[in-house]
């Protein structure tokens, strides 16, 4: 592990999944680490409990991102705690996949609410804080999907393609205030998120011709919140196998 630093981070849905190997990463820096978690208390303890036993430093937070009250009350409790926040991930998300003339609009609500209003209650107390350290790294969690889009996936399709363009917009309100802003776009990453899809017929379609891992999209992360990807602003970085 690297020598321990004074930054903070927060990943949110880091109870499994991207959001996990996010966290371990940037654990694995030096970094303090918040484990933001929806419902799966467990999963969100065994992310620190791994990341202690590496000599790391996490605890969990509880709160729910389509809530406005609970997203700005943790990050107040964080900067209270730690006294700042050097860097947010927005990862949380869930799909409500079906085909768009069969959609009902609570599909097409609930996933806008987690991913786009998400960045939008997460990202806006963060700022405010990360203007007053002169310094930040803002990273969002899109889709190739968003990039490409997806049949049977138009409202996740919108939202991923939607934190793109507010990514791009704050990263030219901001960006000569220290503090970058970027969208990494992963391709089909092996988590529970996958569940009920023909695997199968998607390795056809990715040229690596294999799923990525939570891994390798957690290294891209840890590198856009490192002092070396200082220069590196409002932009998708892709982890997709060359599927884009
Ligand atoms: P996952 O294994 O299903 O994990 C989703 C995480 O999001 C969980 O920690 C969950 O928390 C959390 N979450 C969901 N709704 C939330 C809410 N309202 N508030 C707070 N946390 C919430 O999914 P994943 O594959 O790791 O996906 C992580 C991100 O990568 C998502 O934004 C997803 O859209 C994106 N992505 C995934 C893939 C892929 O192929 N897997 C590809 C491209 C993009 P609980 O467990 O506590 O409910």
């Amino acid at each position: 592990m690297n020598t321990l630093s004074d930054q903070a981070a927060l990943v949110t849905g880091a109870s499994k999944g991207i959001g996990q190997a996010i966290a371990m990463d940037l654990a694995e820096q030096g970094i303090y680490v918040f484990i933001n978690y929806q419902s799966d208390k467990a999963g969100a303890r065994h992310t620190v409990d791994t990341i202690i036993s590496r000599n790391g430093r996490a605890e969990t937070i509880q709160f729910d991102v389509t809530i406005q009250a609970q997203c700005e009350a943790a990050v107040k409790d964080i900067i209270q705690q730690r006294g700042r926040l050097d860097i947010l991930v927005n990862n949380a998300g869930i799909r409500d996949d079906h085909l768009f003339a069969m959609m009902k609009k609570p599909a097409w609500e609930m996933v806008m609410e987690t991913h786009l209003t998400g960045f939008y209650h997460m990202t806006r107390p963060v700022v405010r804080q990360m203007l007053r350290q002169k310094k930040g790294r803002i990273i969002t969690i899109s889709s190739t999907a968003g990039q490409m889009g997806n049949a049977g996936q138009v409202n996740y399709s919108a939202a991923k393609a939607g934190v793109i363009g507010a990514t791009k917009a704050l990263a030219r309100e901001i960006g000569s205030r220290g503090i970058t802003v970027n969208a990494v776009a992963p391709g089909f990453i092996e988590t529970g998120m996958l569940q009920g899809l023909d695997l199968d017929k998607i390795r056809q379609t990715i040229p690596a011709g294999r799923l990525g891992q939570p891994e390798e999209v957690a290294a891209v992360v840890s590198f856009l919140c490192s002092s070396r990807a200082g220069y590196v602003n409002g932009q998708v970085i892709g982890v997709n196998g060359g599927m884009v």
